[in-house]
């Protein structure tokens, strides 16, 4: 590309606060053909809120204490979303030890002498906890798009809390206009499949690849680039930065953690999914007049 063409480029973006870090990300955002969307904090707000707690055996109080005694020692979005939960509540704060996480499925720990787990299905079924009792209720919490979260009190499931993450309001505007420049959509979640896809359908992405942890958001990445896609990846999360740094090109939102704005190609500032076919166009623009 001349200078100036992407000089005309990098201003066209800085306008709308869409920061390309350098001119090879400007030239390859025109040749993108795969969009890779992480679901939470980059289709939704990431500001999780339970909406539901399903109890079994004890009450939603005493639940609730548990629960938060756990999530107080996780840094995941939805421990400070149950956090918050039970504490507008005023449950009693109990005492914690030997807290552990168990990266993309959730965590657990020593509460008040019980052993208290709270996370995924997966985690549930990994620990051999018998969830007969709540899991029709967890299936249909998650058919609604929630995120369902189950929690065992010694050995037995106790609970189901739903948690409901609104999307941005531009996410389906931006899957529609991306899809009108013939990209293709994916959404790419550590959340679980049946609340992933109900948030694809609504938002009109038809690609979910779902319950994938977060050591494997880039090998999925790489997937797509050895059927011979040209990836974008936008994400906001730390799990998300493997993932940009292996696609074609990375886009961080502006809200997102440091470590995926550091490792990203593009940062969109004002964390606005209608950015991302911007940015896109922005990049044909540029090619157009390497010409
Ligand atoms: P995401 O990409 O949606 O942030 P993660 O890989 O961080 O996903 O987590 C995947 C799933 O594991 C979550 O949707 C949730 O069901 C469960 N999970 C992980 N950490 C926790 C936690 N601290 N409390 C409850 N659930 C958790
Ligand atoms: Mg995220």
């Amino acid at each position: 590309a001349t200078p100036t063409a992407i000089m005309v480029g990098t201003g066209l973006g800085a306008k709308r606060g869409v920061l390309f870090k350098n001119a090879t990300a400007l030239e390859t955002s025109a040749r993108i053909d795969t969009v890779v969307m992480d679901k939470t904090g980059t289709l939704t707000k990431g500001e999780p809120e339970v909406t539901d707690v399903v109890v079994h055996g004890l009450s939603e109080d005493d639940v609730l204490a548990l629960t938060a005694a756990v999530e107080r020692e996780s840094e995941h979005p939805l421990a400070a979303a149950v956090v918050r939960y039970a504490e507008a509540r005023q449950v009693p704060r109990l005492e914690v030890a030997g807290f552990r996480n168990v990266p993309g499925h959730g965590a657990g720990a020593q509460v008040a002498g019980r052993r208290v787990l709270v996370g995924n299905r997966k985690l549930m079924v990994d620990e051999g906890i018998d969830i007969a009792a709540l899991v029709a209720r967890r299936d249909e919490l998650a058919a609604t798009g929630r995120t369902a979260v189950m929690v065992a009190v010694d050995g037995t499931a106790a609970a189901v809390i739903a948690l409901a993450d609104a999307v941005r309001d531009t996410a389906a505007p931006a899957v529609a206009a991306l899809h009108e420049a013939g990209i293709e959509v994916v959404m790419l979640t550590g959340d679980n499949e049946a609340t992933a896809k109900r948030i694809a359908g609504q938002l009109g992405i038809d690609t979910v690849i779902a319950d994938v942890l977060p050591g494997d958001k880039a090998d999925k990445v790489a997937e797509l680039q050895r059927a011979g896609k040209k990836v974008a990846m936008v994400g906001d999360g730390v799990n998300d930065a493997p993932a940009l740094a292996t696609a074609d090109i990375g886009i961080a939102i502006g809200a997102g953690t440091d470590v995926a704005i550091e490792t990203a190609d593009v940062v969109l500032m004002r964390s606005d999914p209608l950015d991302v076919p911007i940015a896109l166009r922005i990049g044909k623009g540029t090619l157009r007049k390497m010409r």
